[in-house]
């Protein structure tokens, strides 16, 4: 009864996600992007108790802009070099002061250098 207290009934959790399976649909400044669960390395398969989790867009490989030319981010990207803030080696975009959170972890960069001019 104890560790069914620590831990929850399994019967009450949610069933695992799997690879693939929908996490959620998210508009944001007119796009929508469709977040799916994986794995965002192939060795995370391999990892103890490793589950799919959330993937969001790599907007470092594959920028993503507003149609007014602000680029889309996610509170987990790494920094660039226009960090607004008291950086670290742990530092990501979610800790920069032009970081505009959007829903979950997708969000806007608001940096004036960074916005995309027209082609
Ligand atoms: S300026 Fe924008 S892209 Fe650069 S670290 Fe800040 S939020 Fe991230």
């Amino acid at each position: 009864m104890f560790t069914t207290m620590l831990v929850g009934d399994p019967k009450q959790r949610p069933p695992t996600p799997k690879e693939g399976d929908l996490f959620k649909i998210i508009e944001l400044c007119g796009k929508t992007f469709e977040i799916r669960y994986g794995f965002y390395e192939e060795r995370d398969r391999y990892t103890r108790y490793a589950e799919p989790i959330a993937i969001y867009p790599d907007f470092t490989a594959q920028p993503a802009y507003t149609d007014d030319g602000i680029p889309f981010i996610t509170a987990i990207q790494s920094p660039c070099k226009n960090f607004d803030g008291k950086q670290d080696e742990n530092s990501c975009c979610e800790d920069c002061g032009y970081y505009l959170h959007g829903e979950e972890l997708l969000g806007t960069c608001t940096c004036p250098k960074n916005k995309k001019i027209g082609e």
